[in-house]
């Protein structure tokens, strides 16, 4: 005989809430063309690896604006190649294919990233989208450097992502098994050498550390709002502790913030990391342009409902972070106790 398993009446509000966004959500969905559901994004990263011919060329010119325009082009492509692509095939929302989801995700997360393709996802899909805002599982403190003091952390810290990133990933690599990590250190090295050569070869870069120093620039481009918008998007808003966690309509409202529509980081890192996070954390699945589709019915929904839809700008995060940086990222953050809602 089986056990019907109680549930408290929240629990069951809370997932009939779910249930019911999720059906208008998949109504869009299944409106929606090829093109929509992952065409525009495809296209986005077909257009950035199409480009970086152009960028390459420019630097052979002896010239300060060909040089600058070299550098941006790209640092944009790097960026929306590395963040979008990588985030997106993370997800899997790039395709519907099994087989091309894993060719796509070693390609971004370990050719373009520099990054071990499993321990990424594992990091990001299963435990800070599994688990967001609770503390010691999803909580974005891998973001948090107590040690650094408030300007060194938002104006220089940036600037150690595209050399953490490898070191991060060699560390990780002692604990794979070999096959594994041999194949990860192949693509990492094939990724990092290869914009190294083409630097040498394509730019005609005379030496070895010019070709560095330009690849750590194009790293950089935009390595600062890359960390902000990390720690703008859930550090400050309520945290939950793992034997209480709330249910996940909840979490998602409460813990996860948009930021408004920025041109430049729409393009590179994609709709769902900045003015649809909230609908990226409910509907992870879903590309960055269907994202942005669906964010009227969810806002409504979550307005109606009188569920919290956290918005908040760029440079009044930026403010709220420097002025209230001891209590966001070196303190332990409170918890937020939900009455009813776990
Ligand atoms: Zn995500």
């Amino acid at each position: 005989m089986e056990l019907e398993r109680k549930e408290p009446p929240e629990d069951r509000s809370a997932q009939a809430l779910l249930g019911e966004l999720e059906r208008q959500v998949q109504d869009v969905v299944r409106a929606s063309s090829w093109w929509e559901r992952h065409g525009v994004d495809c296209a986005i990263l077909a257009l950035s690896l199409l480009a970086l011919p152009a960028g390459f060329l420019c630097l052979r010119f002896h010239n300060v604006l060909a040089f600058a325009t070299g550098i941006t082009i790209l640092g944009l492509c790097h960026y929306t190649l590395t963040v979008k692509g990588s985030h997106l095939a993370t997800h899997g929302a790039l395709t519907e294919s099994k087989h091309w989801s894993k060719i796509l995700l070693l390609f971004f997360v370990e050719v373009c990233t520099a990054f071990p393709a499993e321990f990424g996802r594992f990091n990001h899909v299963n435990m800070h989208h599994g688990y967001t805002n609770v503390v010691g599982l999803g909580d974005s403190s891998t973001w948090k450097l107590p040690c650094l003091n408030r300007y060194v952390y938002m104006f220089l810290a940036p600037l150690l992502i595209p050399v953490l990133t490898p070191l991060v990933a060699l560390e990780r690599l002692r604990q794979e098994e070999l096959r594994m990590a041999l194949r990860t250190l192949g693509l990492i090295s094939l990724g990092l050498y290869s914009q190294y050569w083409l630097f040498l070869n394509v730019s005609g870069f005379k030496s070895p550390s010019s070709a560095l120093a330009c690849m750590l620039l194009t790293r950089s481009l935009l390595a600062h709002p890359y960390l902000h918008v990390n720690i703008f998007q859930h550090i400050g808003l309520p945290m939950f502790s793992p034997d209480k966690k709330p249910r996940r309509i909840h979490m998602m409202s409460l813990g996860v913030l948009n930021l408004p529509r920025l041109p430049v980081l729409d393009w590179a890192f994609g709709h769902s990391l900045i003015s649809c996070h909230v609908e990226h954390h409910l509907f992870p699945r879903l590309s960055d342009h269907m994202c942005l589709k669906v964010k009227p019915v969810v806002s409504k929904f979550l307005h109606d409902k009188q569920l919290p839809y956290n918005e908040d700008s760029y440079l009044s995060r930026f403010q709220l972070f420097l002025d209230h940086y001891e209590e966001f990222m070196v303190q332990a953050p409170p918890i937020t106790e939900l009455v009813g809602m776990q």
